[in-house]
């Protein structure tokens, strides 16, 4: 069987981000986060359009910033998350060439083709961009803190969650007329979690093997949505739900796997779907998922629970275990017990 999925050209390697500026359409301008900029500042050279500096995700002003940019040939990103998904919309507004260079492997934004960008405070992922190619360097993945790295499997192991959310869905017939159930894509998502979980400790150790494992399926991961027809139901379910709804409640910024280890570990307990396996993988890669790691309390992460299914509804999510079984007083006593918050 041929595989489902178009990757984006992806090069791992060592001294990538001094090659940029003898090949990237100048002048350039480097989308990053201002605590990043001194530490590469030096590898680019006066091909730069100027450093764009990410504060804001919400559209509306994204919007009023690219109006404002001066003119460039390409856009390069160089951060995390954020960077990259702002880069993202940057070079789809502008129509420009983009090239995706992430610091930590934290999130799967370098190889999607939208961008998760805020309106009104709720996510939606829009626009378009496919790079000309992402460049992960070993040394400059290693130099982010090694939470940040470890923090990537969040986005691969919400599939344990999401499937289950998918046949339940099917088994209930709840599933969107749009996403049947398909077993192909699923055991395409569980290579990549597995490859997750095999490499669990390359990946806490940060090593060059762990990294390719998180990278590639990271890569597989970011394309998954569309390569299914823009169909989530295989990469995502309830746990992404409770980070979205602890971000909308609390308003802060948080590391996007550490959130949803926190909902991976909450939602398989809540569907009584190999939990402790589940969480035991995120504590040998060392995923700091606790509510205090994350500057939050357990009192807030179970106000997100309770809230739960309102916020599904609010947002237009799909059906999950969020919505079949809504969190009760007893299931959260359980889980503050479990986990000791
Ligand atoms: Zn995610």
């Amino acid at each position: 069987m041929p595989p489902l999925s178009e990757l984006f050209p992806t090069v791992y390697g060592r001294g990538l981000i001094p090659e940029l500026k003898s090949f990237v359409h100048r002048p350039y301008l480097v989308v990053t986060m201002d605590d990043l900029w001194p530490l590469f500042r030096d590898a680019f050279d006066d091909g730069v359009a100027g450093p764009l500096f990410v504060r804001t995700l919400e559209r509306d002003e994204l919007d009023r910033i690219v109006a404002e940019l001066p003119a460039c040939g390409s856009v390069v990103g160089l951060g995390g998350g954020q960077a990259l998904d702002v880069a993202k919309y940057v070079a789809w507004a502008r129509r420009l060439p983009l090239f995706q260079v992430p610091t930590a492997l934290s999130v799967n934004a370098a190889w999607g083709h939208r961008a998760a960008v805020r309106v009104g405070g709720i996510v939606r992922y829009v626009a378009w961009a496919i790079p000309e190619a992402v460049y992960i360097d070993f040394d400059v993945i290693r130099g982010a803190p090694a939470d940040l790295n470890r923090s990537g499997v969040g986005d691969i192991l919400c599939y344990h969650t999401g499937h289950w959310d998918w046949r339940m869905a099917r088994d209930r017939g709840r599933v969107e007329a749009r996403w049947p159930y398909d077993e192909r894509l699923v055991a395409e998502a569980e290579v990549a979690l597995g490859r997750v979980v095999d490499h669990a400790d390359e990946i806490r150790g940060v090593t060059d093997a762990g990294l390719r494992a998180l990278g590639e399926s990271l890569r597989w991961g970011g394309a998954a949505f569309h390569n299914a027809g823009w169909n989530p139901r295989h990469i995502e379910g309830a746990e992404h739900f409770v980070f979205y709804n602890l971000e909308y409640l609390t308003g802060k910024p948080f590391i996007h796997g550490q959130a949803v280890c926190l909902g991976v570990i909450l939602m398989s307990a809540l569907q009584e779907n190999r939990a402790e396996w589940i969480r035991s993988v995120i504590d040998r890669i060392g995923v700091p998922w606790r509510p205090e790691q994350m500057g939050v309390t357990g009192g807030q992460v179970e106000q997100a629970l309770r809230t739960l299914p309102a916020y599904v509804e609010r947002a237009g999510l799909w059906y999950t275990v969020a919505s079949d079984r809504p969190v009760t007083e007893e299931f959260i006593a359980r889980m503050r017990a479990w986990l000791g918050y």
